[in-house]
């Protein structure tokens, strides 16, 4: 096997549990690796620290995928995912439908597989899981009953890794299926859906919320298909007014709301989520509950300022129209905007807005997302709810 020697003083982090190999710590590569192979990785006595697949094409010269030697990557990879269906299912035994591989936070670095009911919707974000799909694809066709296996690779990252955003087919057909979260059920239209169809990292949230929206007056916004609001209605919420900015999106709002039964006191509406927000204030409305989750406006550590600014802004507008003693609640899925950051993104909001806010929880995401403690790049979603009084 073709082996990665790190310079001097390199393996540290290594020997810590981080899982990835940088281009600059590396010595010299002995035996030619080409991009995906498996490499064996060691320091600069020559003692052995993991395997692992090699990249040229990236920063991240190597990702671990074992501190051991590789002796068959079938069975590694399918100890790896019986491992992490079996933690799936010790916290979610009656559902079926959960993100079963969180890449590096569950050993398999740069695969991403999202179980549905009868879909396994995979993202690829590594050159040496591209390479090594063919046993992945047969380990999820031989351990589970599964119609249909495929690819959403629309992921920005896979240019990094020199692999193309396309997409494969491997089992049925990418179609619709209905899925629920152990709640709430879902129509997920995977020709043409957001990511990999569903946003799997907030269900422990979107239940949480559950417990102080009954009776409240609610506005989701970046609805997206309205976990956040289906299940403020399921829990007695008065009025749920979704907003999303994709016309597609809210029109699966309104057919999950009849899919659940629950059209109630509810507004879709499909706008720019800022401007909603600004013409809300204009009208003098304001809500008890207004929850916000926007995609990421931190891409990278260059645009962390102008997202800082976005994050600022959008949460401000957002407490000017909760009520006194009501809750703004506030998310952010930019790895680059750490926690601390977004902390002071909520204060400024605060102060000029003219608000005092209290946190009373703050988590991440779901626990079908598990994190390394060893790697903070594996985990990126800030989740909290502040009650809010007028000062
Ligand atoms: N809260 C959702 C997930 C939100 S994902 C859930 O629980 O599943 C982010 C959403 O923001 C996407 O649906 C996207 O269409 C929407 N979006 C992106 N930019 C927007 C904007 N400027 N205004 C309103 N919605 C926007």
């Amino acid at each position: 096997m073709p082996q990665v020697l790190l310079r001097k003083n390199e393996d540290k982090r290594i020997r810590g549990g981080h899982l990835w190999v940088f281009s600059n710590e590396i010595e010299k590569t002995v035996g030619n690796p080409c991009n995906g192979d498996l490499v064996e990785v060691l320091d600069y006595k020559e003692q052995l620290l993991g395997s692992g697949f090699y990249n040229g094409n990236s920063l991240i010269a190597v990702r671990l995928i074992s501190k051991l030697k590789v002796e068959n990557i079938y069975d590694l990879f399918s100890k790896r995912i019986v491992n992490a269906y079996a933690l799936r299912k010790s916290f979610y035994p009656y559902r079926e439908s959960f993100r079963l591989v969180f890449s590096e936070s569950d050993f398999l670095p740069g695969l991403i597989i999202d179980k549905y009911n009868n879909s396994f919707v995979l993202q690829i974000n590594s050159f040496g899981i591209q390479r090594n799909i063919d046993p992945i694809i047969e380990i999820l066709k031989n351990s589970f009953s599964v119609e249909n296996i495929f690819t959403k690779n629309d992921f920005y990252l896979r240019k990094l890794e020199g692999l193309p955003e396309e997409d494969s087919l491997y089992l049925g057909s990418a179609g619709t299926e209905i899925m629920d979260d152990g709640s709430i059920k879902y129509k997920i239209d995977f020709s043409q859906s957001q990511k990999t169809g569903f946003y799997f990292d907030q269900s422990d949230n979107r239940f949480f919320i559950e417990q102080f929206v009954k009776d409240k007056t609610v506005a989701d916004v970046f609805s997206n298909c309205g976990g956040f609001g289906l299940h403020a209605l399921k829990a007695g919420a008065k009025s749920v007014d979704f907003v999303d900015s994709s016309s597609r999106e809210i029109q699966n709002v309104k057919e999950n709301l009849l899919l659940n039964n629950l059209n109630i006191d509810s507004n879709c509406i499909v706008h720019d989520a800022f401007d909603f927000l600004e013409e809300a204030i204009t009208l003098k409305k304001n809500y008890d509950v207004v929850m916000l989750d926007p995609p990421a406006f931190a891409k990278n550590k260059k645009s962390l300022p102008t997202a800082e600014k976005g994050y600022e802004k959008l949460n401000r507008l957002a407490l000017k129209l909760v009520s006194d003693g009501g809750y703004l609640v506030s998310s952010s899925c930019s790895y680059h905007l750490q926690k601390e950051d977004f902390f002071n993104c909520l204060n400024r909001a605060a102060l000029r807005s003219s608000k005092e806010i209290q946190l009373v929880k703050f988590s991440g995401a779901s626990l079908d997302h598990p994190m390394l403690s060893a790697m903070h790049e594996t985990s990126y979603l800030k989740f909290a709810v502040f009650r809010v009084f007028s000062v």
